[in-house]
């Protein structure tokens, strides 16, 4: 699948230890005046960031003087966060250095993980989404589709999590002391950016003008960072904009006005201070609508601006360009694309979105309302007034046109419109506009044109489309798992690391004793060494001969964390009354940080940790039964846990999860799907065959069935006698402490339907007990998974987006 370089490129890749270990002592002495042997592993890790980063940057200039001289569309992904985590170890891995530079630092002797160990976790995100967008930059490098991501230079990113006697405490990220030596800034090609103020229009001898009058200004400072393909030419870049003052006040300063002129540059500054912790719901507040105009006006402007250099003209846009709008939270870029085109250009409106339509598609992450982003009109009026009028001849215009494709039905024509309820709904901007709308698995792209976007499907069916998340592969294999891919290696070749569907040669081997036996090993070796880095950092102790059943995710109640811990209580009462029973010793391991206003996320974190400590107290389980909580889980906190995994739980209620990208990692790592048949979990289960993951639960028609004849919990309760004793347990309480607003939500609304699966859920995890026993059985299942996780691979993805909505091919 991707293109072979030729043995020209293959040299310039290539540095013998010699000349690399040139390079790195002479940046330390450069840099630092130290010697290799006197440097500090902070030294050392800054040298080789640097000396990577201009590797990454003149590959990336090569790159895109191909592009340019074959003039191949363009494509640019705008998405408010992207999750790198760490960009060492995959960097030099993707360029092929990793083993110069490992065996450089031996001779030395140091060792190279302690100098991985030093990058700061690149937190620009919340969860999966970043996590996909940051997936995608390496889709693309390895494919070689020319991409450059946009998003926004938080000074500080995703909280870290400390949890404080069951309560989740957050401190601030400031990452940028080690990560800005990833970052390159170019203030020369900063653009200006404008809010608030009055826009308005005239018509002066027969020509429109619109006179924008007292607006403030902030200034975006593009930082530009770099991600390599692995063993292909292409480098993708990733553009994150940072907010300043314009010049400084200085007459309001000299004036006396301190204050005024102080705090005018602390407010444009303050729109990248802070990434919003929110995963999936959404807040509308004022600072947010500017970040979304911030960065998608600096992009847009970006975007024309390099194409105006190359080309001259705005009229071939559509051929060189596609922007990829992920998520609503963009959508801006759209009405500001129209305003250049219209204000700017002189673009008749048809003509203006007509090229807008043909340039900007939309990615749906989410069904569910309170994550569906809607500005109130006053506000997006108030601070963007120029836009705000494009967006109401927008509406007037779907609604003309809504008006000829439904004649009378205002029903479907106000749901439809762009404005309603005092409201700029973003997601039907996009619908509306876009010549593409995607959803993120199989599943989650059938709901859509069954559900929220159904009217639209009606109206433009074509413009559906379906593209199945994937991951970076290599990260979570090759870069995390070691001895896997030693042991892929040696019985299948290695094929793989460049075309994941090669993982399918290993299906031959599911049954081969030999094979089954060492990958047994790997997994044992994995858990052992998972095991020691959770001792050294936290000092908790696990035994790698347990059963590690893994729940690594946000917390949120859709993922139904809880139904997982009233799983764990029903196991320590069956443990308590049957103290004799077999039973395989169980490590259940959580890692999730909870939004910092979601309190009943908040309750159930205090309520896993609670329960794991009563289990750790107890005598009579802590043997058989372990609950650990992973403090501030993230990108490389992932990276350490995916090869230790056994059980996958991707737990949440059908129709809510949209792909889910977790469960791709652990399936690559050989752990089994505990799961739903929800977002791409339908995908794996197919991929890996039903009988090697572990399925329960409602379908989503079976959700929507008993949500229309009005669920409710005590229906499930009543007649369950685990479930009653479970929910009595944690609602009492022990030791002075109870769970009650859980208790009291599960028994009273229960809005994820948590009690509705419960009993299938605890069956599912006496098959897991059960199939466990059966270490061949167990064995099959895991290589089953590993040996078809080849289709949720990034490039995959990446090359469905090129064929399917970008129109864009790989530079040869
Ligand atoms: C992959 C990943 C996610 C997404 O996990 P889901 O189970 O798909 O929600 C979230 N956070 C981090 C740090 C990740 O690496």
């Amino acid at each position: 699948m991707i293109p072979k370089q030729n043995s020209k490129e293959r040299t310039i890749l290539k540095y013998t230890k010699r000349e690399f270990e040139k390079m790195l002592k002479d940046k330390l002495m450069s840099e630092c005046n130290v010697t290799l042997d006197t440097a500090s592993a902070d030294q050392i890790y800054r040298c080789l960031a640097s000396i990577t980063r201009q590797i990454m940057s003149d590959r990336q200039k090569r790159f895109q003087a191909k592009v340019l001289g074959e003039g191949k569309k363009q494509v640019y992904y705008l998405c408010m966060e992207f999750l790198m985590g760490r960009s060492l170890r995959t960097s030099l891995f993707n360029l092929g250095l990793n083993e110069v530079a490992e065996s450089v630092l031996a001779d030395a002797d140091i060792k190279i993980d302690t100098i991985y160990d030093q990058e700061p976790d690149a937190g620009l995100g919340n969860g999966g989404l970043g996590r996909l967008a940051a997936c995608y930059l390496d889709g693309m490098a390895t494919d070689c589709i020319p991409g450059t991501g946009y998003s926004i230079l938080y000074e500080y990113g995703i909280f870290k999590q400390k949890i404080v006697d069951g309560w989740q405490q957050e401190t601030a990220d400031n990452w940028l002391p080690g990560g800005q030596v990833w970052i390159k800034s170019h203030p020369d090609q900063a653009q200006e950016i404008r809010f608030d103020g009055q826009a308005i229009e005239t018509w002066e001898g027969g020509f429109h003008h619109v006179k924008y009058e007292n607006y403030n200004s902030v200034i975006a400072v593009p930082n530009d960072m770099y991600v390599a393909g692995y063993g292909s030419q292409g480098v993708s870049k990733l553009r994150l904009w940072q907010a300043k003052a314009p010049s400084f006040d200085m007459s309001s300063f000299n004036a006396g006005n301190y204050n005024t002129a102080i705090s005018q540059s602390a407010s444009a500054e303050l729109i990248s201070k802070i990434l919003y912790p929110n995963d999936n719901h959404t807040e509308g507040k004022i600072l947010r609508l500017r970040q979304q105009y911030f960065f998608s006006a600096a992009s847009i402007a970006d975007i024309l601006q390099n194409h105006l250099n190359q080309y001259g003209t705005l009229d071939n846009l559509p051929d060189k360009v596609a922007i990829q709008l992920n998520d609503t939270h963009p959508t801006v870029a759209i009405p500001e694309m129209m305003r250049i085109l219209l204000d700017e250009c002189s673009y008749d409106w048809d003509t203006a979105f007509d090229i807008c339509r043909k340039v900007f598609a939309y990615t749906n992450h989410t069904v569910m309302s309170e994550a569906l982003e809607k500005w109130n009109a006053d506000i997006f009026r108030s601070t963007l007034p120029r836009i705000w009028q494009i967006v109401c001849e927008l509406d007037r215009r779907c609604r003309i046109e809504l008006e000829k494709a439904f004649p009378g039905d205002y029903g479907k024509i106000n749901y439809m419109a762009i404005l309603g309820d005092n409201q700029v709904r973003t997601a039907n901007i996009c619908a509306y506009v876009c010549h593409a709308i995607n959803g993120v698995s199989k599943l989650h792209s059938e709901i859509i044109k069954d559900s929220v976007f159904h009217d639209y499907y009606l109206f433009k069916p074509k413009a559906f489309k379906n593209v199945t998340n994937g991951i970076a592969y290599r990260r979570w294999l090759l870069a995390s798992n070691p001895g896997l891919t030693n042991l892929l290696e040696e019985t299948i070749g290695d094929g793989f690391k460049t075309d994941a569907s090669e993982l399918k040669k290993l299906e031959k081997f599911a049954d081969d004793a030999a094979v089954q036996e060492k990958l047994a090993k790997v997994k044992h070796e994995n858990k052992a060494l998972f095991a020691n880095y959770l001792e050294k950092s936290t000092g908790q102790v696990i035994d790698p001969n347990s059963i590690f059943d893994c729940q690594v995710k946000r917390m949120h109640e859709y993922k139904r964390q809880h139904l997982n811990a009233l799983s764990i209580a029903a196991e320590y009462l069956y443990l308590k009354n049957n103290p004799n029973a077999e039973f395989t010793p169980k490590t259940y391991i959580f890692g999730a940080k909870a939004a910092p206003g979601y309190y009943m996320a908040k309750q159930m974190i205090r309520m896993i940790c609670k329960l794991g400590k009563l289990i750790d107290e107890d005598p009579a389980v802590r043997d058989k039964l372990r609950v650990v909580y992973l403090e501030d889980y993230c990108v490389t906190l992932s990276e350490r846990l995916m090869p230790a995994s056994e059980v996958s739980e991707q737990i949440s209620l059908a129709g809510t999860e949209a792909s889910g990208t977790g469960n791709m990692k652990f399936m690559l790592n050989g752990a089994i799907t505990l799961g739903t048949l929800d977002g791409a979990n339908v995908e794996i289960a197919d991929a890996a065959g039903h009988d090697n993951e572990i399925i329960f639960g409602m379908l989503t028609p079976e959700v929507n069935a008993l949500k229309g004849m009005g669920y409710h919990p005590s229906a499930f309760i009543s007649g369950d006698n685990t479930a009653m004793a479970v929910l009595d347990m944690l609602e009492k309480g022990w030791n002075g402490e109870n769970f009650s607003e859980v208790t009291n939500n599960l028994r009273n609304s229960d809005p994820y339907m948590v009690m509705a699966d419960f009993k299938d859920y605890r069956r599912a995890q006496q098959t897991v007990q059960q199939l466990y026993q059966d270490k061949k059985k167990w064995n099959h299942m895991s290589l089953m998974n590993i040996a078809n996780a080849g289709i949720f691979s990034a490039d995959r993805s990446i090359m469905d987006y090129a064929r399917d909505i970008w129109g864009a091919t790989p530079v040869k």
